[in-house]
């Protein structure tokens, strides 16, 4: 089901125009309007959804196989040296447009664009009773 109110929807219609470089039944790939790089492109499910939570896990596949064959394409394309893969899940993560979308950014040995600065645990008991915790709730749920 498609949503009237959102934007991807409207580049899956042809209601808004978009820059295609990639398609198949299940998705489409086009060029993002604001790149970091250029050749910066996103890959979207033709239906709408919200999220990684949401999207069903064989379209999770194709976006990964489009991600692979439209990537290659784009580092030849852009004469890049790198390719970063980003999807931002919601408000906290930075999503701004509610309709599942990969990112596919080319990098460059001199862009200057840093990564986000990481963090420390306390202590090594810290990082294992997380990762138990999570364990147990992937056990849960699967
Ligand atoms: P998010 O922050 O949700 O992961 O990223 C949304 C991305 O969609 C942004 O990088 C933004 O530049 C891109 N975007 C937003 N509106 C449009 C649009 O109408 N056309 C295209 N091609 N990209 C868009
Ligand atoms: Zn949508």
């Amino acid at each position: 089901m498609n949503n009237q109110d959102c934007i991807f929807c409207k580049i899956v219609s042809g209601e808004i125009p978009c820059f295609k470089i990639y398609e198949t039944d299940q998705i489409l790939s086009f060029l993002d309007i604001g790149p970091v790089n250029k050749g910066h492109a996103l890959i979207i499910p033709k239906e709408h959804y919200k999220n990684i939570w949401d999207l069903p896990s064989d379209l999770g596949k194709e976006i990964i196989s489009a991600a692979q064959i439209a990537g290659d394409s784009i580092v030849k394309a852009t004469g890049a040296d790198g390719l970063n893969l980003i999807m931002n899940n919601n408000e906290a993560a930075g999503q701004l447009v509610f309709h599942a979308h990969l990112h596919l950014i080319p990098r460059f040995n001199e862009d200057g664009l840093k990564h986000w600065d990481q963090s420390e645990y306390k202590n090594m008991d810290e990082a294992m009773a997380l990762a138990q915790k999570i364990e147990k709730m992937i056990k849960g749920i699967n």
